[in-house]
């Protein structure tokens, strides 16, 4: 039998709390995105009744099929890479992007949107070749290059940790994150405001909180897979 979200979500909190309180941070500080790319409307529908606020799409068909289902009722977060053709059926349908990868996609955004968007740059922190991201040796130069894109505002940064159940490799991947937030923080660039950190998901929440996060992406943990 599989678990209610609402067991799940409370069992979550708890988890929550705990890395909060290890680490002296507020735990009202970190919000939960319930990433529902695999589930059923009916399931988002759960995590909404449970009182999640924040869903996670990563695919164009998926996020549209959710939105006509539920609305304006949460907020929206696009994690999934987004193809440039993509960009017109969903830009002025969400509430925060966290998968601004590259100019180009920037250049469509800024060509496409009718309002502001709330961004996050992904960042390939660990290297691996099949992550998306910009490399964080180009990333001081990526947001100089973004300040003549006035759609685009950038509220955080996003990352993926490795695939490995290395803890001290995870936690690394998330430190470094957050370290590049004090660098472009202290840059003061226009548009970019930085008070963000998209890490952790089903399996590295705690650590992630440890490290600084702000927004965790929890999908499996919270409605199965
Ligand atoms: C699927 C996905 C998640 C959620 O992963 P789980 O391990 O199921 O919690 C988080 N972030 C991104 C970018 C994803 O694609």
């Amino acid at each position: 039998m599989i678990s209610s979200v609402k067991q799940n979500l409370s069992e979550i909190e708890l988890k929550i709390a705990e890395a909060a309180r290890k680490s002296g941070r507020d735990a009202k500080d970190i919000t939960v995105i319930a990433v529902t790319k695999y589930a059923s409307c009916e399931r988002a529908e759960e995590a909404v009744q449970a009182g999640v606020v924040n869903l996670g799409e990563s695919y164009e068909k998926g996020f549209l099929e959710k939105k006509e289902q539920l609305g304006d009722k949460v907020s929206w977060h696009f994690i999934g890479s987004l193809q440039s053709k993509k960009v017109k059926n969903v830009i002025n349908k969400i509430d925060y992007l966290h998968s601004l990868d590259r100019m180009s996609l920037a250049e469509e955004i800024q060509k496409r949107a009718e309002q502001t968007v709330k961004c996050l740059v992904q960042v390939n922190v660990s290297g691996e070749v099949s992550k998306h991201g910009v490399d964080a040796s180009n990333l001081n130069k990526f947001l100089q290059n973004l300040k003549e894109y006035d759609k685009i505002k950038i509220i955080g940064l996003m990352t993926m940790a490795p695939l490995t159940e290395n803890e001290s490799e995870i936690r690394k991947c998330f430190s470094e994150l957050n370290r590049l937030q004090g660098e472009i923080k202290s840059l003061n660039l226009p548009n970019v405001t930085c008070e963000h950190l998209s890490m952790g998901m089903s399996n590295d929440y705690q650590i992630a909180i440890e490290e600084g996060a702000t927004m965790i992406r929890i999908g499996t943990a919270l409605v199965g897979e």
